[in-house]
Order: C-alpha cells, then sequence, then structure tokens
C-alpha cells in the first residue's frame, strides 16, 4: 500500500487568496492589516519560520513587523513590548514566537497579547475560550490539522484519534477541535506507556513532538490516516516531520508531507486571523 498524500499546499493557496483579497480592501479603505511577530530567540528553524510568516504576509498586502528583543530577553521585557504592541492601533494581530529564552514561558507571558490580537491562540483566556466552545482564535497549526482533514474529506465524527504531543499550542487544542468535531480523542505524550499500542487502534495519528522519526509503522494500524505535524530541521538544511514517511507510507491510508502539509496551511491561517482581526465588519475572533 502508499498512502494518499494528503498536501495542504492547494488548502493554503485558497486561504491565501481570501486573505488577500479582504486585506486589499482593508488597504484600500485606509486601515491596512498589520501582523507583529515577537521573537526573542537565536534559533535557526525558528528564524526561518519567522521569515516564511513575513514573507507570506508580505505577498497577501499584510503589514509584518519583526519585533526582535534578542535572545537574552528577559520576561519583563517580552511582557512590556506585548502590552504597548496589544495598546497600539496600527497593529492588528501579535505572535509571540517560541522558543523563549529561559525562564520565560510562553502560558506565562501570552496573557499579555490582547484577546482580540491574539491570532496564534496563545493567551490562556482565548484556550480557555476554545475549550468552553466559545468565539476565539485557535493556534493556527491546532487548527490547520483539523482543516487538512476537511479539505480532503476526512470525516471525523465518531473516529478514534490518537493525539501524540500535549503542548498549549498544539495538542491541547488540536484534540479540543478535534472533540468538537465528535471524535473520540487520546492525548498521548512523553509519559504514555506504549506510545504504539495506543497509537496503533487509532484511525487518525496526529504526530506532534518534535521528534523525527518517532511515529513508525508499528505505531500505525493499516489503513490509518497520519497528520505529521513535526518540523524537524535536517543537517543539510531540510526539514523532516515527526513520522517515519517512507515506512508509514507503506502501511497508512494517507499521510501529511513534510513540507509541505500542515506549514503551509498554519501559515495561511495566521494570515486569515489577522485579516479578520483587522476587519471591524468582523464581531470578533472566530
Ligand atoms: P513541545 O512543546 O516540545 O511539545 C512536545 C510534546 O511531545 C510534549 O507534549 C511531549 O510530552 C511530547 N513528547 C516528547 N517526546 C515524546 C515521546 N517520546 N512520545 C510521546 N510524546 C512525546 O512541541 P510543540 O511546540 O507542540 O511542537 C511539536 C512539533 O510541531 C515540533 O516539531 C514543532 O516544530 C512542530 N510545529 C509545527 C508547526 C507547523 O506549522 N507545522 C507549528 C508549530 C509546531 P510531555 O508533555 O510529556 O513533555
Amino acid at each position: 500500500m502508499s498512502a494518499r498524500v494528503l498536501s495542504g499546499k492547494e488548502l493554503a493557496a485558497s486561504i491565501r487568496s481570501e486573505a488577500t483579497g479582504r486585506a486589499a480592501e482593508l488597504a484600500a479603505a485606509g486601515a491596512p492589516a498589520k501582523l507583529a511577530v515577537v521573537v526573542a530567540t537565536a534559533d535557526e528553524s525558528s528564524a526561518w519560520y519567522v521569515r516564511s510568516i513575513a514573507r507570506a504576509a508580505e505577498k497577501s498586502g499584510i503589514m509584518c513587523e519583526i519585533v526582535d528583543l534578542g535572545a537574552e530577553a528577559g520576561p519583563a521585557l517580552i511582557r512590556d513590548r506585548l502590552a504597548s504592541l496589544s495598546t497600539d492601533d496600527t497593529v492588528n494581530g501579535i505572535i509571540l514566537q517560541t522558543p523563549l529564552p529561559q525562564g520565560a514561558r510562553l502560558e506565562d507571558l501570552a496573557g499579555a497579547i490582547a484577546f482580540e490580537k491574539d491570532v496564534d491562540g496563545a493567551n490562556p483566556l482565548s484556550l480557555g475560550r476554545l475549550a468552553a466552545g466559545l468565539p476565539a482564535f485557535a493556534p493556527a497549526t491546532a487548527e490547520a490539522v483539523v482543516a487538512i482533514l476537511d479539505h480532503h474529506g476526512i470525516d471525523l465524527a465518531g473516529r478514534h484519534v490518537a493525539v501524540v504531543g500535549r503542548s498549549t499550542v498544539v495538542g491541547k487544542p488540536a484534540a479540543h477541535l478535534l472533540l468538537d468535531r465528535n471524535a473520540t480523542v487520546t492525548v498521548c505524550h512523553s509519559r504514555t506507556r506504549d506510545l504504539a499500542a495506543v497509537t496503533s487502534t487509532a484511525d487518525v495519528v496526529v504526530a506532534a513532538v518534535g521528534r523525527a522519526g518517532l511515529i513508525t509503522a508499528e505505531h500505525v494500524r493499516p489503513g490509518a490516516v497520519v497528520v505529521d505535524v513535526g518540523t524537524n530541521p535536517t543537517e543539510d538544511g531540510g526539514l523532516v516531520g515527526d513520522v517515519d514517511a517512507v515506512a508509514v507510507a507503506e502501511r497508512a491510508g494517507a499521510l501529511t508531507p513534510v513540507p509541505g502539509g500542515v506549514g503551509p496551511v498554519t501559515t495561511a491561517l495566521l494570515l486569515r486571523h489577522t485579516v479578520h482581526a483587522a476587519d471591524r465588519t468582523c464581531p470578533g475572533p472566530r
């Protein structure tokens, strides 16, 4: 068996095109959409990701300011900057990029991002509202997982989804969004005993760990759908997911590629969220 490839490129292009159209209308009305990305790390893969967001924003007619506070920035400086961007009327969306310097935790700082500008759903208020089924921007990567499955016509209702990873930016919000779609969700993590025994019973496996090749054929039931969220830089400057794509493609029914799967959809959703945050005709975060 060779798994169907669940590309994210077509979906990302369609989301970007919609965001580009609305961004042009906002700019023509004299209120261009603007995204601020706060960075406090020298991490290379993070820098690559931030550049790709900035490029995508510019292409869509969304202004993007990278606020680089340096890898030595302390929590107080990061919090102050988030607070000042939150009250800056020219800024519509704010992202706090991870990783953060030692001693600074996303969970502690993201509360300083104004809820209505929290386009990557990092503020605990956004996460709480998401869990309660209330309008909020979902973390874009978590939303991308569901969006890519929807786009490829994969029904989630009543199906068993194993999410591997329980971070507040990916695993936990993805679990909430999947529950909202009536999936039966199991969340696995580093203390899960016998990961393969759990994931191999699932109809859908979502890998969001950050370890290249963690998910092998033994973790996957024949015919299952596998969503690879992982982005792990390789020595030759490439990118691989958490899934051993060659072995898993022989067993799974469908698999998202890395690159070209969840990643482009995530970036496109960040642009959509920023345009929605800028659009005063929208009632609020969605
Ligand atoms: P994270 O905060 O480091 O969380 C990793 C999670 O994986 C934790 O919950 C951890 O469990 C779990 N884990 C670690 N080792 C494990 C093991 N051996 N078995 C099972 N679970 C294990 O990472 P993250 O921010 O969620 O990101 C996860 C991956 O997604 C990374 O590769 C990241 O680069 C990628 N990512 C991609 C996008 C995109 O747009 N494609 C966006 C964001 C992130 P514990 O909680 O027990 O420690």
